[in-house]
């Protein structure tokens, strides 16, 4: 039972239908979810949280992050 337009439930472009695809490690703290910084040379790092993921060290994966996932698993494979 579905409560979406008559057909929109099969739109693969809707937002409902958008797959999910995982999460990935943040590219700009590295997973870290923190990023660290030096105001001078070989002085104290400051530590901050990483505006990209929230902190939280992932973001959600695209469409195409998961493509060259798929495609680096399928050399991962030939390799073998
Ligand atoms: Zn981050």
């Amino acid at each position: 039972m579905s409560n979406l337009p008559t057909g929109s439930d099969n739109d693969l472009n809707a937002p409902w239908n958008e797959q999910d695809y995982g999460d990935k490690e943040c590219p700009d703290c590295l997973g870290d979810g923190y990023l660290y910084y030096s105001p001078i040379e070989d002085g104290d790092y400051y530590k901050e949280e990483c505006d990209n993921c929230d902190g939280t060290g992932t973001i959600p994966m695209t469409k195409e992050d998961y493509l060259d996932w798929l495609e680096s698993k399928k050399e991962d494979f030939r390799e073998k």
